[in-house]
Formats: structure tokens, C-alpha cells, sequence
């Protein structure tokens, strides 16, 4: 017999970290499973942002850039994601996007492998690797003579042999949920000569993670998804300091330079990780991700991320337990990995038909995850997923678990709400297979 309801409410009341579920804005009648995607709101955001808005812009204006401290924010910013990531104080900055700063990173770990292992000349990353990643890879090798070698996980041990110049993952894989072991990997890739690159979008704030302890050499991560930092908040880069002083990175703008307000005519790039800096920081938006920073400081102080972890993995585990044993017969298949080692915060069901009515009607319902559509690129001689016509393995339907906000009670009734969209076939109505521009 599958965990019952008032079970769940024992879980939840026992929880030692109940409490930081009051930081955020919990809108009523909504169970928020797509925090892997885009975080909650804090709830000392809205008057943080306005205060920065009425008094540091509007009274002080551009006294607030020393006043208020706004130059500094992506240091400040950085050192409270370090903890989370297993950096230490300066190595980590808070600037631009994801992309961008994947581009940033992965230019600086290429012309590093140029000049300590001329001729290699491949990147090695994952076939199923988020398509903004591949796509900045791509541009990359295209404009610097580079193969981008794309690989299944199991041929990504093989794939370094030889010619790899660069490794460059994700941890957590946004589609699967599947978690790669940092470590390991990072050490092949230096015993075949090659330097480790990762992402972290959907580990930091979710999952523990140390970039020091696995000796890896350059890491980007998103500041909306489990830092809860806003829509289009900005994503951090960590540098390994054996490289801090070496790595060039290609957008030399001023914010990077050593001392921009000399305004010297030559580029003279800053120590450290300030360097990864280029122009001028939106500081609106780096108030905002502060506040969901914040709040890791308030779960540091009842276990930190090794907590977090602990009960990520126990929402995970039941949901699994619920939806495998209340929604049985509906066509609904495991994705995420079932051992913890390998799992990240997410759990993701596969379906050949439906997945995307299915979850529109579980967001009609207030149960807002997400739909992935089936990877074109994997799982050939699977049946076609019905709507897209395209051949492939099966549609994905994501749930993401993040432990700061999420109760043992929301797992149950999600399961309730989808166990009656399969039984009743709701999500075959018509209004369910709309298709939006975000999915
Ligand atoms: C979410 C995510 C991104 C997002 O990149 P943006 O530049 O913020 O749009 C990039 N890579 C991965 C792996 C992600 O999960």
C-alpha cells in the first residue's frame, strides 16, 4: 500500500525544514511543480526591488552604485552561491545568462587547451544535452576549427580518448533528470588531457554540488530555476583558481577590465573571477535573485544542502511510489533514474500519447509541471509520439521537486489530480491540445 494522505501530513509536519516554505509567495490553489524551470517568488522580493527602485534609483541615484553597493553586487551575489556549489569566496560571480556565459567560459577553456594540448581538436558533450549549451558549443567550434562530438552517456568515457580538447556536461539533465557523477567524469577528462566544463542550471540550489572537491575546471549555472532569483534572472560562472589568472575570456568589456574607471584605451582584464564581467550589471534583477539567495541562508541553518538533498530525494521517492502504484494501466513510464546517486530533483514520466493534454489539464487543475517533447534524436524503432508525428522516444511529462517549498501533502494531491485526468480522460478534451508558444 502506497504512503496515504494523512501519512503525508505527518511528513510534513515532522519536516525540520517546514519552515522555509513561509519565505515564498505560495499562490492559493496551486501545487508548484515546475520550480526546476522557473522558481517562486520570495517574499522580500516585491519590496527590495521597489525600495532599489524608489530610494537607491530614484532618491540616490548614481550615488547608489557605492551607497548602496550596486557595483559589487555580482561578487556579493557570488559568494552567496559559492556555498551551494562547493566554491570558495571570490570564485564565483553572478553576470548575464546561462548561454552567454557557457560561451564565456567554454572560449576560455578552448584557448587554454590550445596552449597545454596543442591539436586536440573536439568538444565532447552529451546528445541530450540542453539545446542552448549545444548550440553555443556549436558556434564555438564552428568559428574556432573545433569537432563537437556528440555523445550517449555511455560513450562518453570513450569519446576523451584521443582527440577530446574539452568535456563539457550537464550535471543534471534537464529532460531526464538524470545526474551524472561530477567527479569521476572531471578525472577522466584530466587523465585523457581534457579539461571539464559544467552546467549547472538544474543542480545548483537543488542538489549538493562541489566544483572544488571534483577539481573541475570551469562551471556556469541559471539563477531562476532552483535559486529562485526571477524570470530571466541572472546565471553565475565559477572558475577552478589554478586557471584564475590564465583564462581569457572573449567578451572583454569594461566591467572585466582591471580598473574601468581609468578608462584607458587598452584592455587590461581584472583578477580573478571579476574578469568574466562585460558591461553594465542589471541591478533590478540581481536584487531580485538576492532575495532567493537569502533563503539559503535561512535552510543553512537547518541543514543546508545536505538537508535539502535528504528531502529532495524523499519527495522524488514518493511521488515515484504514488504514481507507480494509484496511476497503474495509464501508460506511464519511468524516466528518471530510480537510484539517488543518479537522480536529480525532478522526476519525469514518459507517455506515447498525451503527454501534453495531460498536462495542460493538470495545470487547469492548479498542478503546474511541465511538457518536453519527445528527443527525435534518441530511441529510434519507438512508436511515433502522437501530435508531433515525428519518430523518436516517447513525450515527457516533468515534475520538478524543490525541497525549500515543497510539501509531502502537494506530492500526494498532485498524484490525486493526475490519477483523475487518466481515469476520466479529461485530458483528451479539446481545449488541453492548444499548443502554447512555452511549454
Ligand atoms: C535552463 C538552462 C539554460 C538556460 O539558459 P539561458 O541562457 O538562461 O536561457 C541553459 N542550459 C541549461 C542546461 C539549462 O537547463
Amino acid at each position: 500500500m502506497s504512503p496515504s494522505l494523512n501519512h503525508c501530513r505527518a511528513l510534513d509536519t515532522s519536516d525540520p525544514l517546514r519552515a522555509l516554505r513561509d519565505h515564498f509567495v505560495l499562490p492559493d490553489g496551486v501545487i508548484y511543480l515546475d520550480g526546476n524551470s522557473l522558481g517562486v517568488l520570495p517574499k522580500t522580493a516585491a519590496a527590495r526591488v521597489a525600495d532599489v527602485i524608489t530610494r537607491e534609483w530614484g532618491q540616490d541615484l548614481i550615488r547608489s552604485w557605492n551607497s548602496a553597493g550596486w557595483f559589487h553586487l555580482p561578487q556579493r551575489l557570488g559568494d552567496k552561491i559559492a556555498p551551494l556549489v562547493g566554491a570558495a569566496p571570490g570564485e564565483v560571480v553572478v553576470t548575464d545568462s546561462t548561454s552567454v556565459n557557457l560561451y564565456k567560459v567554454l572560449s576560455a577553456a578552448l584557448a587554454i587547451a590550445a596552449e597545454d594540448a596543442p591539436g586536440k581538436k573536439t568538444v565532447v558533450s552529451e546528445r541530450s544535452n540542453f539545446p542552448t549549451d549545444l548550440y553555443i558549443a556549436e558556434g564555438l567550434c564552428r568559428e574556432r576549427g573545433y569537432t563537437l562530438l556528440l555523445v550517449e552517456p555511455d560513450g562518453i568515457l570513450p569519446a576523451l580518448i584521443g582527440d577530446a580538447a574539452v568535456l563539457m556536461l550537464t550535471h543534471v539533465n534537464y529532460r531526464t533528470g538524470a545526474q551524472h557523477d561530477m567527479a569521476p567524469l572531471t578525472a577522466a577528462a584530466h587523465a585523457a588531457g581534457c579539461l571539464a566544463v559544467w552546467d549547472l542550471a538544474h543542480s545548483a540550489g537543488a542538489v549538493p554540488v562541489d566544483l572544488n572537491r571534483a577539481q573541475a575546471d570551469f562551471a556556469v549555472g541559471c539563477g531562476y530555476k532552483y535559486l529562485n532569483g526571477g524570470p530571466g534572472a541572472p546565471a553565475f560562472v565559477w572558475v577552478n583558481t589554478r586557471h584564475a589568472e590564465r583564462f581569457q575570456q572573449p567578451l572583454s568589456g569594461w566591467w572585466g577590465h582591471a580598473a574601468p574607471f581609468e578608462f584607458t584605451p587598452g584592455y587590461r582584464p581584472a583578477s580573478g573571477i571579476t574578469r568574466y564581467l562585460c558591461g553594465t550589471q542589471p541591478i533590478l534583477s540581481l536584487a531580485a535573485l538576492e532575495c532567493g539567495l537569502e533563503v539559503f541562508g535561512a535552510a543553512e541553518a537547518l541543514g543546508g544542502m545536505a538537508a535539502l538533498r535528504t528531502k529532495s530525494l524523499a519527495l522524488t521517492d514518493l511521488f515515484i511510489e504514488l504514481v507507480e502504484e494509484r496511476c497503474a494501466g495509464h501508460g506511464l513510464g519511468l524516466v528518471t533514474p530510480r537510484d539517488h546517486a543518479q537522480r536529480g530533483s525532478q522526476v519525469c514520466l514518459s507517455r506515447n500519447e498525451g503527454a501534453y493534454a495531460i498536462v495542460q489539464a493538470l495545470i487547469k487543475r492548479g498542478v503546474i509541471g511541465d511538457f518536453r517533447a519527445g528527443d527525435p534524436s534518441t530511441g529510434s524503432g519507438q512508436a511515433p509520439s502522437t501530435g508531433s508525428g515525428r519518430t523518436g522516444s516517447p513525450d515527457i511529462l516533468r515534475f520538478g521537486f524543490t525541497p525549500l517549498y515543497i510539501g509531502f501533502e502537494d506530492v500526494w494531491h498532485a498524484v490525486e489530480h493526475l490519477k483523475q485526468v487518466l481515469e476520466t480522460g479529461e485530458w483528451q478534451r479539446p481545449e488541453f491540445k492548444q499548443k502554447h508558444a512555452v511549454t
